[in-house]
């Protein structure tokens, strides 16, 4: 999602979603196809549809990336897990229409037309090698931060500062970094819409800044943690509820370039309706936008714009409409089906459960004391090594994979501190160097 701010007003884009789908139709313009291939197969499955509904499960794993500085758990772009938990519980109500806002929203315009996704969100508990996992993995990066512009999906690699991602047929990833520092603009997140072809799978997921996942710990006090929601919106199928300058499909724009009506839907959703602009204030029972005469575009009368849409930009936003559930839903029937019937077993309580001590015990480190050489043995794999003096200076860093040797030879005796980070957690043993 960007922040602009001019000399008249401050101009706010949350999203960079139509953006990274443009960019990527420059290089691969076959997605665009897909995409659209992608709608049709919705369309058929809604007019088939008629199963009663379900509770749909998902699990997630949430990919912390942070930098060298922040290496303490807690610090900066190394977000605490009770952030993570505040998401994820913010995730799960938007997505069973048990947030706060309901049942008396601070408008009640779009009462009726307000649907439950019926969808549940729970941290995976074992990782794609069959390993225990917590669901968070913490990945210390080369990179401070990322631009979204010109690396938007360096994130999801190890090779350039991120963290591979994992099938993204069995989990949905969320790569959480610092995606601040980029030119004028700050972008909140950015997800792909269904149809990025095989070779490209390793794209699919969320990308969202820190300080705008959850509500607490490291979280900008202006984050409401509905990033994450707006974002998941575009991966099971949602466009924007508003009129787009650069829309990947339709730009709702007259001859001259500017801004005019349209219903910016192009999929299965009929029932939000027409804007020609974007709105950013806030929404309560005064507010009473109505931009375009949606009787034009098949409603049967005129209707305020619905600016309390999760995929509006407005400040505050609480719902989804009836059709764009159900277009998430055929979503989760079609394209993204492997993921509703994932078999990867998942923890549902919202916390991100302390397998340290498991983990802890996993680890051999032999000999210590040691007079300089010394051997790491893991049943987990190993990412990465980092050994830092009592004092933080980092002595040694190695990125092998694999149970490994270390030779400490050149420094003096002493306590030195070795971070390990599996993957699924980081943690830090002591080793007594005496020669
Ligand atoms: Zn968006």
């Amino acid at each position: 999602m960007i922040i602009n701010i001019n000399t008249y007003s401050q101009e706010i884009t949350k999203c960079y979603t139509t953006e990274l789908i443009n960019n990527e139709l420059i290089n691969n313009p076959d997605y665009k196809n897909e995409i659209n291939n992608f709608f049709k197969q919705n369309k058929l499955w809604l007019s088939n549809y008629n199963q009663e509904k379900t509770t749909i499960t998902i699990p997630i794993v949430v990919h912390v990336i942070y930098r060298q500085t922040h290496a303490n758990l807690g610090i900066g772009t190394n977000i605490p897990n009770i952030q993570i938990e505040d998401q994820i519980r913010i995730l799960n109500e938007d997505y069973s229409k048990t947030n706060s806002e309901f049942p008396n929203p601070p408008r009640n315009t779009f009462v009726n037309s307000a649907a439950n996704p019926d969808i549940k969100f729970c941290l995976a508990t074992t990782d794609p090698d069959g390993n225990p996992t917590t669901g968070v993995t913490r990945t210390l990066s080369t990179q401070n931060s990322f631009n979204y512009d010109t690396e938007s999906n360096d994130m999801k690699r190890d090779a350039t500062g991120g963290k591979d991602g994992w099938p993204p047929s069995q989990y949905l990833n969320i790569w959480v970094c610092d995606i601040s520092n980029s030119g004028n603009t700050t972008i909140l997140g950015y997800a792909y819409l269904p149809g990025l072809q095989s070779w490209n799978a390793w794209k699919d997921g969320l990308v969202v800044d820190f300080q705008h996942f959850g509500t607490i710990g490291n979280a900008s006090s202006s984050s409401d943690g509905r990033t994450p929601t707006h974002e998941i919106g575009h991966f099971l199928g949602l466009n924007h509820t508003f009129a787009e300058q650069s829309g990947w499909s339709s730009p709702c724009v007259d001859a001259a370039g500017n801004l005019q009506c349209c219903d910016n839907d192009d999929s299965n959703v009929y029932d939000t309706p027409a804007t020609d602009d974007v709105y950013y204030g806030n929404v309560n029972a005064n507010t009473n936008n109505n931009t375009c005469n949606d009787i034009l575009f098949g409603f049967s009368s005129d209707l305020l714009d619905m600016d309390e849409n999760f995929m509006a930009y407005s400040n505050h936003t609480w719902m989804f409409s009836n059709d764009q559930v159900n277009e998430m839903i055929a979503t989760l029937n079609g394209y993204r089906s492997n993921l509703k019937n994932s078999n990867v077993s998942i923890n549902c309580t919202g916390i991100v459960s302390n397998s340290n001590i498991h983990f802890n015990k996993k680890i051999k480190l032999y000999p210590n004391p040691s007079k300089g050489r010394f051997i790491i043995e893991a049943d987990n794999k190993i990412y990465n090594i980092e050994i830092t003096d009592i004092i933080g200076n980092r002595i040694y860093k190695s990125s092998k994979q694999t149970n490994q040797e270390i030779d400490l030879n050149f420094v003096e005796n002493g306590v030195y501190l070795i971070n390990i980070n599996s993957g699924n957690q980081r943690i830090t043993k002591k080793i007594i160097i005496s020669k």
